[in-house]
């Protein structure tokens, strides 16, 4: 899924789980089981991804902050649950434009990312959208 989609849900689970020793691991989790979901085709042309994902992470970013802002007394739950919650995605520059998707462990890592996203397509935008509109019902209606 997209990085505000990510980002989102790593939100979410901060502000309803409150506990970093079970939130930060979900929402690491969360990215994995978010792009099983079928989802949007991103960047299929591979020169793009790089700026891609610079446009992504602005925008998790930009989500976070406001959130950080909105809910003061969880701002820093709200920070590192948003970074576990995209930081999956933060890898794909080194598996296109490094050695790295080749190493141990790594090589694994990537199939497994790569396998679990089996339903991209240019029509999953759709899916997209109708989830972001859920995370921002969720976070514009959210009373701590
Ligand atoms: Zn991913």
């Amino acid at each position: 899924m997209i990085g505000l989609n990510h980002a989102g849900t790593g939100i979410i689970i901060a502000l309803t789980v409150r506990r970093p020793e079970f939130a930060i691991p979900l929402a690491l989790v969360s990215h994995f089981v978010l792009d099983m979901i079928p989802h949007s085709l991103v960047a299929p042309v591979r020169k793009y991804m790089a700026p891609y994902l610079v446009i992504e992470a602005i925008g998790a970013t930009v989500l976070t902050l406001i959130c950080m802002i909105a809910f003061p007394s969880l701002w820093l739950l709200i920070g590192f649950c948003a970074v576990a919650a995209y930081s999956p995605d933060f890898l794909w520059p080194f598996y296109y434009k490094s050695k790295l998707g080749s190493k141990p462990f790594f090589r694994e890592f990537f199939a497994f990312h790569k396998k679990i996203q089996w339903s991209e397509t240019y029509r999953g935008w759709l899916v997209e959208v109708l989830y972001f509109s859920v995370v921002l019902i969720f976070l514009t209606t959210y009373k701590i």
